[in-house]
């Protein structure tokens, strides 16, 4: 068995959106100056802040529990179970946050998983215009499978 699978990304790919308090109006806009691109693809967020962009952009944003009451590890949950493909995080550097496990979980899992995550506008506008937003795209993840037998053996 190998120690890496080969997953893949399809076209169209399931984004999550996640924006902390300070950076809701800098998400919104974004999402606003990019809806012809987002609306062609499975849009969900932590709660607040999906129902945010749905109300001022129009768009259909799935919305999970909130950040602080357990949104971000909602969104991590899917990141495991391969359901999840792209995340646009706006988190906030400059403001402490209750969750701040959950976020440095969801960012964690994101590396761990592959997922691309953007976690600032510049990040979020050289994702979105990339030619991968409109192919498919390989990439090799961990082999859960071979993990779990190597550890239960060896351990
Ligand atoms: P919210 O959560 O969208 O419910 O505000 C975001 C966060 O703070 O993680």
């Amino acid at each position: 068995m190998e120690d890496k699978v080969t997953l893949t990304i399809g076209k169209q790919k399931s984004i999550a959106l996640i924006a902390h308090d300070g950076k809701k109006p800098l998400l919104i806009d974004w999402c606003m100056e990019n809806k012809e691109i987002l609306q062609q693809h499975v849009l969900c967020g932590t709660g607040t802040t999906a129902r945010m962009i749905s109300d001022k952009t129009g768009l259909t944003v799935k919305g999970y529990n909130s950040g602080p009451l357990g949104g971000d590890q909602q969104i991590g949950a899917k990141v495991v179970e391969g359901r999840i493909d792209l995340i646009i995080f706006f988190s906030d550097p400059l403001t402490a946050q209750p969750h701040d496990p959950d976020v440095k979980a969801l960012v964690r899992i994101a590396q761990v998983y592959d997922i691309p995550i953007a976690v600032n506008k510049a990040s979020a506008d050289f994702m979105i215009k990339s030619a991968f937003m409109n192919e498919c795209y390989d990439h090799d993840v961990i082999n859960f499978q071979k993990n779990i037998d190597q550890r239960a053996k060896t351990l």
